[in-house]
């Protein structure tokens, strides 16, 4: 079964969250955010968040890497089907 990219995504940005690696059959999500606790130094005693790149339809899974449609189509990379990313792919 293909799963294409929707072409709709493709003219510009970075429009798919995938965790990587990416390649051949690596899923590419709709991309979400969620802040989380850096490794970095506390600051005056309180930790550090930041918003990392996550899959909307996972968004406490493991971080994940945004790119370009067109890019991650390059590259072998499917659709999520699931309903938080693309359902009509
Ligand atoms: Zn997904």
């Amino acid at each position: 079964m293909t799963r294409p990219i929707p072409p709709k995504l493709f003219p510009t940005g970075a429009s798919v969250a995938v965790v990587l690696p990416l390649g051949p059959g690596a899923i590419a999500h709709k991309p979400a955010a969620d802040k989380r606790k850096t490794t970095k130094r506390p600051w005056r005693g309180e930790a550090v968040y930041q918003d990392v790149a996550v899959a909307a339809c996972d968004p406490k899974g493991p971080q994940a890497a945004e790119f370009s449609a067109a890019w991650a189509d390059h590259q072998g990379a499917l659709a999520c089907t699931e309903p938080a990313c693309f359902p009509n792919a």
